[in-house]
């Protein structure tokens, strides 16, 4: 019976591993972390994270054959197989700094199997990693460890998207396990196959070379956020020609070489992982002196801000070019609907354009806390204490927030902002009234029949 351990309890190590605890009750599975408090959280009814389907996993699992702790060196030392599944954020200083991933906590926790293991180990790289981190693993590894410990390393990037983790979970597309062509490595391949094998049918586990794996991590969310970069172009042409976004992606979605999925206009991709990913193969491309690579990859992120502007400026545009001293209720802070991770969210940009000119920003979204839009807002290039507790207002509320506004914008696609009763909304804000819809999620025309003015992000202005 093998057992797991996952350093890394964060929004894929938590839920990941509680999967694995679910599926294969005979496998214990400890998940470890630095933090204590979110240790606490993960042992407490309240969990850190809000995923829908997460709760219930975790009840059933907990205490059975899941554990959440802080004794990290204990669950390395009592583990065969280790998730690695801690950030890898954007570096922020130094070389390659805003496009390189930081590897210092990969290389923390890998320098922490190396001090305590003392029996052989599959190390299995679960956080997205740039191509050939499992390289500079291994040499940690070997050069810190003692005689006769064999550690195998593994690529096992994490596909899952929050808001759906658990679906994603249960039902992966494929599960792809990368590991070094030598007979130990296609072994330990079979090792973590089998735990798979537990509910994901044998042919989407696809086992390959572990550059090959490393890499389709991050190629497949510079394909996803490609094609949001792409429909968002061509959003901005719509504007301007009187064609509909939403016909555009549905006729070219018709097509089975595109397909339909992933070609919704917005106000941009958020998250901890598009950008992040992208810049990553940026940076790789740069280092392998690929520079009309790079140049490609970065577009889409380029893109992507400049969308995030584009929407900010348009709703300026439209109050009389000037919102200062405004109110502006903005539903949504979440990059996405279904999460309460607010990590390079699309408002966040949004709200901060706002606050450079000077309006008062009434913030409603049903899974972020107050608490939490602070730590983002106040932030450098975002806004600074003061201008946060002169200008912003964060409501539990949607009718409250929008009280005395001049308009609602839409930054998050939350099911539940669609079905708000608008008149209401209308009735208790200044005239004109404006919406402006970031997420293509509202009746436009129902609005308009209301009175509000309404813009929406690829679509023709009002008639
Ligand atoms: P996270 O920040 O939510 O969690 C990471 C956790 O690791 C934190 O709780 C941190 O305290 C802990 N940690 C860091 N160093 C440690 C150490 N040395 N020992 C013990 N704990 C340590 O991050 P996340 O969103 O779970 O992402 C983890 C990785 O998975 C990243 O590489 C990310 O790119 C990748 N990923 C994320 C998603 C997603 O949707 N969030 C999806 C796929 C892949």
């Amino acid at each position: 019976m093998v057992k797991i351990c996952c350093i890394g309890a964060g929004y894929v190590g938590g839920p990941t591993c509680a999967v694995i605890a679910l599926k294969c009750p005979h496998i214990p599975v400890t998940i470890v972390d630095l933090n204590q408090d979110r240790i606490d959280a993960w042992n407490s009814d309240t969990l850190p994270i809000f995923e829908p389907g997460l709760q219930e996993v975790v009840t059933q699992c907990r205490g059975r054959n899941l554990f959440f702790s802080t004794a990290i060196d204990d669950a390395i030392r009592a583990a065969d197989i280790i998730f690695v599944s801690v950030n890898t954020p954007t570096k922020k200083n130094g070389l390659g700094a805003g496009f390189a991933a930081d590897l210092a906590y990969v290389e923390a926790a890998t320098r922490r199997i190396a001090a305590v293991a003392q029996s052989s180990k599959i190390v299995v790289e679960k956080s997205t990693v740039p191509c050939r981190t499992a390289e500079s693993m291994r040499r940690i590894l070997e050069a810190n460890s003692r005689d006769a410990i064999r550690f195998e390393i593994l690529s096992n990037p994490e596909f899952l998207a929050e808001g759906t983790a658990i679906a994603d979970l249960m039902q992966p597309d494929r599960i792809l396990i990368g590991s070094l062509p030598t007979p130990e490595g296609r072994k330990a391949q079979h090792v973590l196959a089998d735990v798979y094998a537990e509910w994901v049918p044998r042919p989407q586990i696809i086992t390959m070379n572990l550059w090959s794996s490393e890499l389709s991590k991050l190629a497949a969310n510079a394909l996803l956020a490609q094609r949001i970069s792409s429909i968002n172009a061509l959003s901005a042409i719509c504007e301007a020609t009187g064609a509909d976004v939403d016909e555009v992606a549905y006729a070219c979605g018709l097509d089975s070489r595109i397909g339909p999925k992933f070609l919704k206009a917005s106000v941009g991709f958020g998250g901890s992982c598009f950008q992040k990913d992208i810049l990553n193969l940026v940076y790789l491309s740069e280092s392998l002196h690929l520079p009309e690579v790079a140049q490609y990859w970065k577009q889409v992120v380029d893109l992507n801000e400049y969308q995030k502007r584009r929407f900010a400026q348009s709703v300026v545009s439209r109050l009389f070019n000037t919102i200062t001293n405004k109110r502006l209720a903005v539903f949504g802070f979440a990059f996405k609907k279904n999460t309460g991770d607010t990590r390079e969210s699309a408002a966040i940009a949004v709200i901060a354009s706002f606050l450079n000119e000077r309006a008062h920003v009434h913030i409603h979204d049903p899974e972020v806390s107050a608490a939490q839009i602070e730590l983002e807002l106040v932030q450098p290039g975002v806004c600074t204490q003061a201008v946060y507790d002169a200008q912003v207002h964060r409501f539990a509320d949607p009718y409250e927030a929008a009280k005395d506004a001049d308009a609602i914008v839409i930054c998050t696609e939350w099911e539940q902002f669609a079905q708000l009763d608008y008149q209401r909304l209308y009735d208790s804000m200044h005239k004109p009234a404006f919406v402006f819809d970031g997420r293509l999620i509202l009746d436009a025309p129902k609005l308009r029949q209301i009175g509000f003015q309404v813009e929406v992000i690829g679509k023709p202005a009002a008639p």
